[in-house]
């Protein structure tokens, strides 16, 4: 099968929203074996529309439109779609009482326009939208199917995981099989040099990199008659992946560095307290956006200038004088500091350059020491980070969950 993928909307040709959705759409068929020939974006505009539609079923089986569902009047991939298709629209009544409960729900009142929403393709099929009034609609017309999907893509993303890959894999009785395998530490071609052989090799199971900052999330999708079979598919590749990148390999699917840590850290039983200065309480509040993080984190101190070094956790003012904030000797300080503040189990501490400005030579923007205390021992990881202030402290952040994760494994 061969797609066409049409993003309708004026803002989208003229650059006023990134076309996010096109990517998506494309890499989740590829996952399918289905391969995206084209991208076009066309304006909210009934003659230029038509005109892209035609040249797009000429050269794909599949064209999948994004936008232009909504209730307004420039709102019109429906009637295009039923003006090159020949396929009229009709109300429906299940899709009208959806939109009312809808508003209902939300408490909002409903103006008629939205019942331009309720139009559906005679003998189309209908996709629910969960997170909008907008269903999308799937259209067979002799050799080309028809996928309308909104444009939020908070709709579009469910939408089409729930209901369109079920669509479009149910003729083909093809079910799918995936597992996202989680990298730190390791830079995206690093990984395919590993990988090359694998990506490059096999068709079934897909295996597509996506790069993250300091991450690298490997997508395997198989494709099997059954689940058993697609599962079956997927298992060589995914235990030759681990033999290769098992020690850089944090976790899978939902995992994050800072959930997988916290799950380390209950199941030892163990708390950690955490003294920052650069991130300015970036490590805690991340820990913290994860439900259930008290059981395993006991403070979190921001100590931004160096008097409050000395004061709250007791960073030698020497120290501070002659070696500066940034160094590997305040770092450990400031983890025993905090440490002994909270009684946690684990004091991590993190100083650094985040930028733009405060680099020298010797200090450039970007160092940063991470010191950790145990009651064993003290280690720090010094990092030489690139990017920006707001990069420098992600890559920071992670950094301090790669090193829980790999301390308590
Ligand atoms: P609605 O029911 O909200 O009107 P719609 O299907 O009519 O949905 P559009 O009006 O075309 O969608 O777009 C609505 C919003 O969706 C846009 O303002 C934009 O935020 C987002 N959007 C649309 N197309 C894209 C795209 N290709 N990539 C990313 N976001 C998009």
């Amino acid at each position: 099968m061969r797609c066409e993928i049409v993003s309708v909307g004026t803002e989208v040709v003229t650059g006023d929203i990134v076309n996010t959705n096109a990517p998506y759409i494309a890499k989740e068929l590829n996952n399918l074996g289905i391969q995206t020939a084209f991208h076009t974006a066309v304006r909210d505009e009934m003659d230029e529309m038509v005109g892209i539609l035609d040249i797009a079923r000429k050269r794909a089986d599949l064209i999948v439109t994004i936008g232009g569902l909504g209730p307004t009047y420039d709102d019109i991939t429906k009637e295009a779609v039923s003006k090159v298709s020949g396929h009229p629209l009709i109300p429906s009544k299940e899709v009208e009482n959806g939109i009312r409960d809808y508003f209902l729900k939300l408490n909002r009142t409903m103006t008629d326009n939205n019942l331009r929403q309720a139009m559906v393709f005679k003998d189309g099929t209908i996709f629910r939208n969960d997170y909008g009034t907008a269903p999308g609609l799937a259209l067979k017309d002799g050799e080309t199917v028809f996928v309308l999907l909104p444009g939020p893509p908070r709709e579009l993303k469910p939408m089409f995981h729930n209901f369109v890959i079920p669509y479009l894999t149910e003729d083909s009785h093809t079910f799918i099989k995936e597992k996202t395998i989680k990298v730190f530490g390791m830079g995206e071609s690093g990984i395919e040099a590993l990988l090359y052989d694998i990506m490059t090799g096999t068709k079934n199971p897909v295996l597509a990199p996506y790069a993250k900052i300091g991450e690298v999330f490997l997508k395997l999708t198989a494709r099997g008659n059954t689940p058993e079979d697609a599962e079956k598919i997927l298992k060589p590749v995914y235990d030759k992946v681990y033999a290769r990148l098992e020690k850089h390999i944090y976790g899978e699917d939902g995992d994050t560095l800072a959930s997988k840590a916290m799950e380390l850290l209950r199941k030892k039983g163990k708390k950690v307290a955490f003294c920052e200065s650069c991130t300015g309480g970036y490590v805690a509040k991340t820990l913290t956006d994860l439900p259930g993080s008290s059981e395993v984190f006991d403070c979190g101190v921001v100590t931004y200038s160096n008097a409050i070094k000395s004061k709250i956790v007791g960073v030698s003012p020497v120290v501070l004088k002659n070696q500066g904030a940034v160094c590997e000797e305040t770092a450990i300080q400031m983890a025993k500091g905090i440490k002994q503040l909270s009684g946690a189990d684990i004091g991590v501490s993190v100083t650094g350059i985040a930028g733009p400005g405060g680099g020298t030579e010797e200090k450039p923007v970007g160092l940063v020491y991470i010191g950790f205390h145990t009651s064993g021992a003290s280690v720090t990881r010094k990092l030489n980070l690139n990017g920006d202030r707001e990069k420098i402290r992600i890559l920071t952040v992670k950094n301090v969950f790669s090193m829980i994760i790999d301390y308590l494994k």
